[in-house]
């Protein structure tokens, strides 16, 4: 029978997730006992469907499982779990369509976005595909003669990953498809507010899994950060947690982890400028600026917080921005037209207010928006502020929709400015002179890790790594070489003479 609309099956239903799901798997679902968890959709305020939290027991189950695969995964050749990760790829591309959706329902954001994460996911498997024949590592040149000297790359165990609501799927893929060609097995510990989405992604995994004959490859505990999050972090078992978050949540992470020497990936808040100087391309940068501070509803890591205008172009551009925010639909994420959904819970909008309450304080000035939406759901305005360059609460990164606004009289005071905080993720700039682009992403120029020319401070691309300096956390994940963070590096020496030279002459001689 054709799909109708009307026989058309929810994304729930399409991806497999019930009224009431497990939150904890191996490749099969667990049988927890935790307390229940509702996943609550941003656009109303009610519940979607429930997850049962795992418990430090069923962690300590997940955990032992992981540990266990690992020592058969890490031996499989590279190339054949790469073979695993393409399959993956090919259901994510299957499953795009509901699992976008229900990206958009369960995290607020408008369908296109949902889709765009998914189809992040798709992306990175097929770049680590590509990957799984290329971990490649270096020959040296020995000091000593008939010496060979080089490097080679190894599995480093079952690794935690943490991820942040914002991007429920796409950061899992990030790491999870890297670290399964590289030979690692992994335990997931998603948002509390963004559990669904993990079920279905779990689900999927299981079925590729299932085929292939793996499993315990792909884990998943869904918990309380103060059960099953702080039961990873003192895990030696696990030599390697990769964190998104807050910079609160990665400061406790790095203090755990460090504390048994284990290592730590992590991705951290942003407080991402966009300087846009006389010469800019106003078009250009009005079309980035608002989709950078305005999509996602201003909920993005790499949202533009800050923006940075020469003085010839503040007025105009300023008047510009005003009348392009007065055009934004702001409504259900799922609707054709919208192009700002909710914040994810009445927190984050009691949060939001409270910051322009501080900016009112500090001699902030809201220029528009500033206002809940009256409707159900945690909807708010898009709001601009002029700020002057001590206004402290800019410094922070408060995760809504709320754009900062300075003058500044030349590339100078705009780099020293754009510098001036405590987090390094992403920032961008717009001119049409070469100088002052090259200035821009020189040494004394951004100090972020993701630093652009007439683009936007969000919407990265996969094969770049991705991170952030600073306070942010130094973590790179996803592209370029960011794969070696995920496995441990041997160096070997190998002696095919017939006599023992030492390093460096040394004589050692009885
Ligand atoms: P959050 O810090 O509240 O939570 C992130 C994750 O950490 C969640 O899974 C949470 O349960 C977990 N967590 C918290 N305490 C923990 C503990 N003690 N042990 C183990 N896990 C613990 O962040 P959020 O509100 O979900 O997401 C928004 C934040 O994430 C923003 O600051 C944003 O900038 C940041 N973020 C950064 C990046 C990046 O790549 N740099 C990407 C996305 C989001």
């Amino acid at each position: 029978m054709p799909t109708t609309a009307a026989t058309k099956p929810s994304p729930l239903e399409a991806l497999g997730v019930g009224p009431v799901n497990s939150g904890a798997s191996t490749g099969r679902r667990l049988d927890t006992k935790g307390p229940e968890l509702a996943s609550v959709n941003p656009s109303t305020g009610e519940a979607i469907a429930k997850v049962r939290q795992a418990t430090r027991a069923d962690y300590e189950t997940v955990a032992a499982e992981a540990a266990r695969a690992f020592e058969a995964w890490r031996m499989t050749p590279a190339p054949r779990r790469g073979e695993i990760v393409r399959q993956l790829g090919e259901e994510l591309r299957r499953d795009k369509d509901a699992l976008g959706r229900l990206v958009s329902l369960e995290a607020g954001k408008i369908l296109s976005e949902g889709l765009g994460e998914v189809q992040e996911m798709i992306d990175v498997c097929d770049f680590a595909v590509g990957l799984s024949r290329q971990l490649y590592g270096l020959t040296m040149h020995s000091e000593r003669a008939l010496h060979r000297m080089y490097e080679q790359w190894h599995p480093l165990g079952p690794i935690g990953i943490v991820t942040a609501f914002n991007f429920p799927v796409a950061v899992w893929a990030w790491n999870a498809a890297i670290a399964a060609v590289c030979g690692d097995t992994m335990i997931w510990k998603p948002s509390s507010k963004t559990p669904l989405t993990a079920v279905a992604v779990q689900s999927i995994c299981d079925r590729v899994s299932e085929r292939n004959g793996v499993s315990g490859v792909f884990n998943l505990v869904i918990g309380r950060g103060a059960d099953v999050g702080e039961a990873m972090l003192a895990d030696r078992r696990i030599p390697l947690v990769s964190a998104t978050g807050s910079c609160r949540m990665g400061r406790r992470i790095a203090q755990v982890v460090g504390e048994r020497l284990g290592r730590t990936l992590l991705e951290l808040g942003g407080n991402n400028a966009v300087i846009v100087l006389d010469d800019a391309d106003l078009d250009l940068a009005l079309r980035a600026v608002l989709f950078g501070a305005v999509g996602t509803a201003g909920q993005r890591c790499t949202t533009t917080r800050r923006l940075i205008l020469e003085k010839g172009i503040a007025k105009e551009f300023t008047g510009r921005l005003l009348k392009a925010y007065g055009q934004i639909r702001i409504g259900d994420p799922l609707d054709e037209g919208t192009l700002m959904g909710p914040l994810i819970d009445g927190d984050a909008v009691k949060e939001m207010m409270a910051a322009l309450e501080t900016v009112k304080k500090e001699g902030g000035r809201i220029l528009c928006g500033g206002r809940t939406v009256d409707r159900p759901g945690f909807f708010v305005e898009p709001t601009i502020v002029r700020a002057e360059k001590d206004l402290a609460i800019a410094k922070d990164e408060t995760f809504a929709p709320i754009l900062y606004v300075y003058e500044v009289n030349d590339l100078d005071e705009a780099i020293a400015l754009h510098n001036d905080v405590p987090q390094g993720l992403s920032s961008s700039i717009f001119t049409t002179n070469l100088i002052s682009s090259e200035t821009f992403l020189s040494h004394r120029g951004s100090d972020c890790g993701i630093a652009n020319v007439n683009i936007g401070t969000s919407g990265a691309e996969i094969g770049g790594a991705f991170g952030g300096e600073k306070e942010t956390g130094g973590g790179r994940e996803s592209g370029s070489d960011s794969w070696k963070l995920y496995m441990r590096r041997q160096t070997n020496t190998v002696n095919w003479g017939k006599d023992l030279p030492l390093a460096q002459g040394v004589k050692f001689d009885l």
